[in-house]
């Protein structure tokens, strides 16, 4: 019998109310387990009372904040959806999205507020709550919402198969699509997190990545609420304040996408004493072997690598700590529940389940497990496709070891063919990030008369000094790249473009080549 979220929360209450549940750094807000839910119930007495029913949404425009974390499981209690949006999205992506949702309410945030300002007249049926004290005229204001309202707990029939949440995809590829995640699902990711992770009620946890995405809020922040563990919000993730909060509240965990760790790397480690981290958690984007040793070894903390997607929950694979130098590469084995499979890729239409790829061949990862979503919100026949035959068809291009280690090669919409030859950027990628004139680097392909496509590479230096040359040369004397892999083109850029999962925006990057060609 599965449980929801709602009751998840109350059973933890149950076993440990006075242990302390949620710390609000930014403001120094302290709730125990109990104080927590009497918060939960008056914001989900509060929603009720504005006329929120089981299955409405409620959307959320927040940074990472207590009002945050307090509406998941009002929202969940009452039967009604979260839609958590992406604090980067500027209006009209905003818009996009509260269309396609359409939600009841919209919490925000002051900070955001000229985003709201400036769309909250197309969206007349929608009630904007504003988690801030001065109010703008056409929101009300969220503390006034839940002041009078009660704490006693709301008894609405909520089931294991009842949708939770509505979480958009990253939107790396085109357009963000609402995942709609149902109770159940959510609570076997949470399970399969705290068994990868072995979370007691002891850990301490940061929440340093956006919890509108499902990785920080499902992989980390839930299944710590699971256990009676510690989560700890910081606003927005800052690398010194980072590390000032891990000595400071004893954080034993903490997940941060690769360009978090890198962050990470580039401070003053010796400033900070971050014993207390007994384990730091990856994902969400690819991240050099390099990077990942180089935590291990300036960090002195092991890491635990998760790969995965929206679609599914997210987690699907774990690459743990015993064998993060073994295995460097690697994606890890699947998790709890989950089968996988390297699949021939289909170029018609989706992949066929059936044709299974040998070890080392590449292919198409396509994925069943217990919290895959029900579907896309809005959009059966993408629903259609990408659930093909039962399996989730990801899109990412991987392949098996011998040893049954899944290997992502990369997304297969990135993938360069020159002359004929595939080219996976990702390897290019993992092997500039070992120049240690290298700090963030995207390889894609560019339009080639002769060969198709050319393999380009678009560089953040670490030095001024580090030139086309320097990198050709490096490139060259490495042993693992052949001539055609290696970048024809070096474009020195200040910064990547990278959406809030960490990972690069290439098709930003390829309209900017474009328009350079045709300037
Ligand atoms: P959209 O579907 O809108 O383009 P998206 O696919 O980026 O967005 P997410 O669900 O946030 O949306 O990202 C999932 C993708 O992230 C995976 O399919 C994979 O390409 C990449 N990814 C996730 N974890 C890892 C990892 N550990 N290593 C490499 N790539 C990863």
């Amino acid at each position: 019998m599965y449980s929801t979220i709602g009751k998840v929360f109350d059973l933890t209450v149950e076993k440990f109310p006075h242990k302390e549940a949620v710390y609000d750094a930014t403001k120094q807000v302290r709730f125990s387990y109990f104080e927590w839910q009497q918060e939960v119930n008056k914001l989900a007495n509060a929603f009720v009372e504005a006329g929120v029913r089981k299955g409405d949404r409620i959307s959320t425009y927040l940074f990472n904040t207590i009002e945050l974390a307090t509406a998941y499981f009002a929202s969940a209690k009452i039967g009604a959806v979260i839609n958590p949006i992406n604090f980067r999205l500027k209006e009209e992506e905003v818009a996009y999205i509260l269309k396609d949702a359409a939600p009841k309410i919209v919490l925000f945030e002051k900070t955001l507020e000229s985003t709201i300002t400036e769309i909250h007249q197309g969206f007349s049926e929608i009630s904007f709550w504003y988690v801030d004290m001065e109010t703008p005229d056409y929101a009300l204001n969220y503390y006034d919402q839940i002041q009078d309202s009660t704490s006693v707990p709301i008894e609405i029939d909520v089931t294991d198969s009842d949708p939770y949440a509505i979480m958009y995809t990253s939107g790396t590829t085109g357009r963000p699509k609402g995942v709609i995640h149902r109770h159940r699902d959510m609570i076997e990711q949470s399970y399969m997190c705290i068994s990868a992770k072995r979370l007691t009620k002891n850990d301490r946890g940061l929440v340093a990545a956006p919890m509108f995405h499902c990785a920080e809020l499902h992989c980390c922040f839930l299944p710590r609420v699971h256990v009676g563990a510690n989560n700890v919000i910081i606003h927005h993730f800052e690398p010194k304040q980072v590390l000032q909060i891990i000595e400071d509240e004893n954080i034993t965990v903490m997940f941060g996408a690769p360009t978090m760790w890198n962050m990470i790397l580039q401070e003053k480690l010796d400033h900070y004493n971050i014993s207390s981290l007994r384990v730091g958690l990856y994902g969400a984007a690819p991240m050099a072997p390099v990077l990942v040793k180089e935590c291990k070894e300036r960090l002195g903390i092991p890491l635990i690598q998760a790969y995965g997607m929206t679609e599914m929950g997210p987690a699907i694979t774990f690459l743990e700590e015993d064998e993060q130098l073994i295995k460097a590469g690697s994606a890890g084995k699947p998790g709890l529940g989950h089968l996988i499979r390297v699949v021939k890729p289909n170029e018609t239409g989706p992949s066929e389940p059936n044709d299974v790829l040998k070890p080392y061949q590449v292919g198409e990862i396509i994925v069943q497990g217990p919290c895959m979503m029900e579907g896309y919100f809005n959009r059966p026949e993408e629903t259609e496709k990408s659930m093909y035959k039962g399996w989730y068809h990801s899109g990412d291009l991987g392949y098996f070891d011998e040893d049954g280690y899944l290997y992502i090669a990369d997304r297969v919409d990135d993938m360069v063919i020159s002359g004929g030859e595939n080219v996976y950027p990702r390897e290019v990628e993992d092997v500039l990030y070992e120049h240690d004139g290298v700090l963030d680097v995207a390889v894609l392909g560019e339009p080639d008369e002769k060969w198709g496509e050319r393999v380009i590479a678009f560089v953040v230096r670490k030095r001024e000094d580090l030139s086309e040359q320097e990198l050709d040369k490096f490139c060259k004397n490495n042993n693992k790249l052949a001539a055609y892999k290696r970048p024809r083109k070096y474009i020195f850029v200040e910064s990547l473009p990278r959406n809030a999962s960490g990972k690069i925006q290439k098709f930003l990057l390829r309209k900017e080549l474009e328009q350079n060609t045709n300037a």
